[in-house]
């Protein structure tokens, strides 16, 4: 299949408070979020022409620079209507929306207390992280590199440089033909697939790991509210991985992984069942209602 590159596409990019056009928007090489990792981003999904808890991925972009010691020089108003815009100025309305935050080329050292914060968003379609194999579940790998402990990294921020580890962990397992990887944390608990949280079913529960050094995502947190909604038990706890040969079902949840059956962990399998049935179900009902809807049902 004949790749697309991201930087030579037609559309227009939000850059700085402004549509720019795809290609011009070019960051200098020597700008501190490149070399050093200080740029935080998003990753949003629009259905029928709505991104879906919008205000919700804003508010944790903003948090996300805060954490990293910077501000965003927007107001959430202000970033939602520049998401809104940039769909709007490309012409879509199912897509993956991708605002970025990132220091400037003011200084290039470690200290960064004189650089501008510059916010970019593009958007493009993208129908699921997994493709076509979503539906039949996908197959996971054990990661090699495990989640840090919270003073060792910036966890609770949707930190770029968090991805280091994501892209090795899911390096490793693709090599071995697994579609994603699930990660540890450092005391060797389950934690989160490299860009999802996961999800299990122990005797007709649902059961999800504490959300302590990872994103306690908004796909999880609203899944979480539609299983209470069905009726379903929710347990947060801690799960060890000797444990998950007893899970009946597994699915990973996330805005660019929606929710995703899980067929394989290792040497383990799965088959799809009925909690993840419903829930798939109902999370692709909701996304598609109006923001006002959705904001009814979550109150
Ligand atoms: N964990 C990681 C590492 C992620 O990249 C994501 C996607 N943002 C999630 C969890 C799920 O978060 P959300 O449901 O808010 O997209």
């Amino acid at each position: 299949m004949a790749i697309l590159p991201f930087d030579d596409r037609d559309g227009q990019i939000w850059w700085d408070g402004k549509l720019t056009p795809w290609r011009d928007v070019r960051p200098h090489v020597l700008t501190h979020g490149l070399h050093y990792a200080s740029a935080v981003f998003e990753g949003e999904r629009a259905y029928a022409g709505n991104i879906f808890k919008l205000r919700e991925h804003t508010e944790r972009l903003i948090s996300s620079g805060r954490i990293l010691g910077f501000e965003i020089p927007y107001s959430a108003d202000e970033i939602d209507a520049a998401c809104k815009q940039v769909l709007a100025a490309n012409g879509l309305t199912d897509a993956y929306v991708r605002p970025i935050a990132y220091r400037g080329s003011e200084m290039l050292a470690v200290s960064a207390q004189q650089t501008t914060v510059h916010l970019a968003i593009a958007t493009w379609a993208w129908p699921n992280l997994f493709g076509a194999n979503r539906m039949k579940g996908v197959r996971l790998g054990w990661a090699k590199w495990k989640r840090p402990h919270p003073e060792t990294a910036p966890t609770a921020s949707k930190a770029a440089g968090l991805y280091m580890i994501g892209t090795l962990s899911k390096h490793g397992v693709e090599t071995e033909g697994f579609d994603d990887a699930l990660m540890m944390d450092w005391r060797g608990r389950v934690a989160e697939a490299t860009g999802a949280n996961i999800f299990f079913v122990f005797d007709g529960e649902l059961h999800t790991p504490i959300p302590d050094c990872f994103l306690d995502g908004i796909t999880r947190r609203t899944v979480m509210k539609l299983a209470r909604n069905r009726g379903f038990k929710v347990v947060e706890r801690v799960i060890l991985p000797e444990e998950l040969a007893k899970a009946s079902e597994v699915f990973l949840a996330g805005t660019a992984a929606e929710v995703t059956p899980v067929r394989q962990i290792g040497e383990l399998t799965f088959s799809s069942g009925p909690i993840t049935e419903a829930l798939l179900a109902d999370y692709e009902a909701l996304v598609r209602m109006s923001p006002e809807e959705v904001q009814r049902l979550a109150a």
